[in-house]
């Protein structure tokens, strides 16, 4: 990667780290994106039907962990209508004026796709209400009693956006994506194991059907952790001089610290931490988050929508806590009161 820094608005290949990591293995066709099948009936409704008519489809939000597979439905979208995707993010608008700018350079019919669209701030986001709802940019001109807002019509577009956080877009956005806000769900490990097969077979690895298997157990239900175990797999049995197996699988991400269900070092560590300094909880994400020195979102949205996926934490409105399964877990005896809890 070069040290420059990254433009407001990125197209194409020049996207963050993490897209370009994984981009020869982002599905290009709708046949390659597996699973989320209510997601894609529904979206390609909404395309046929907004083509039939002659127009552009309804701003769209996406929401749920990260790599479940978002940016790559705003690809696909692209790639469907024939349109040209901007593509920008909630931290890279930083002022009213980036928006602006990025909002009048579209051309008409153009995608624009922001990223973590929670990260914008409110005056961002007002500027953003018109400009979805009528097509039009509010511009203060002047302070004070002076002040005067001239109105420019912008070219007809359509905002695709995504997050990890629902909660944290306020009601009065979330309300303007009118072409409908779609949660992406975990995948089955058939579907995961579908999607390690046909990287396998993009990056050209040999393999016996068992390797494909357990990364499948082991990837949080997440297609972009599984192509990730993929290639530090791939690693391991070049240098090592072995097959890509189940054995050779279970060794590589052994090294990684990744345990048999999946659970990296971290989560194993949140769980001991609400076991041992917080009694199994509940405790509260703010304090739980200074014991670990860990930033809030990364426990919110890194950590914990596995480990609850996986009934191993729960969160109640007091904090998070413990169950019987998270104390099994790390090996701990499960406390009386949730023994009684599960008679
Ligand atoms: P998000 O935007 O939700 O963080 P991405 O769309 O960037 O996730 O997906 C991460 C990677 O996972 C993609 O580059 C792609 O290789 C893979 N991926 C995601 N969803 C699917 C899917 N449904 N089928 C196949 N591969 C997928």
């Amino acid at each position: 990667m070069s040290s420059k820094k990254p433009s407001k608005v990125i197209e194409g290949q020049e996207e963050t780290e993490a897209l370009v990591l994984g981009e020869e293995l982002r599905p290009a066709r709708w046949e390659e994106y597996i699973g989320q099948e209510i997601i894609k009936e529904n979206l390609q409704i909404l395309l046929r039907a907004a083509k039939e008519r002659g127009g552009l489809p309804e701003h769209i939000l996406f929401y749920g962990p990260p790599g479940l597979g978002k940016t790559t439905l705003a690809h696909l979208i692209s790639k469907e209508t024939g349109r040209a995707m901007k593509i920008t993010s909630g931290p890279a608008i930083e002022k009213v004026g980036d928006l602006a700018s990025i909002l009048t350079n579209l051309a008409a019919g153009d995608i624009l796709f922001i990223d973590e669209i929670h990260r914008l701030n409110k005056s961002i986001e007002e500027v953003l209400y018109p400009a979805m709802e009528s097509g039009t940019l509010d511009i203060i001109i002047g302070k004070g009693p002076s002040a005067r807002t001239i109105q420019l019509e912008l070219p007809p577009f359509t905002l695709l956006a995504a997050t990890t956080r629902v909660a944290s877009v306020s009601s009065p956005l979330r309300s303007r994506f009118s072409g409908g806000v779609f949660r992406l769900e975990f995948y089955s490990e058939e579907e995961i194991e579908k999607i390690v097969k046909r990287s396998a077979k993009i990056l050209g690895l040999k393999t016996d059907g068992s390797a494909e298997r357990e990364i499948s157990k082991r990837s949080r239900f997440t297609p972009r952790t599984a192509n990730y175990f993929l290639k530090r797999a791939r690693d391991f049995a070049q240098v090592h001089k072995q097959d890509l197996d189940q054995e050779t699988v279970g060794r590589a991400l052994k090294l990684l610290g990744i345990d048999e269900v999946g659970l990296s070092p971290s989560d194993r560590r949140l769980l001991e931490t609400i076991a041992h300094k917080f009694s199994g909880g509940p405790v509260g994400l703010g304090t739980l988050a200074a014991a670990l020195s860990e930033e809030e979102a990364t426990i919110e949205e890194f950590n914990e929508p596995y480990l609850i996926q996986m009934g191993l934490i729960e969160r109640t409105p007091r904090g998070r806590s413990l169950t019987s399964h998270g104390y099994k877990h790390i090996g701990l005896s499960v406390p009386k009161n949730l023994q009684e809890k599960l008679l």
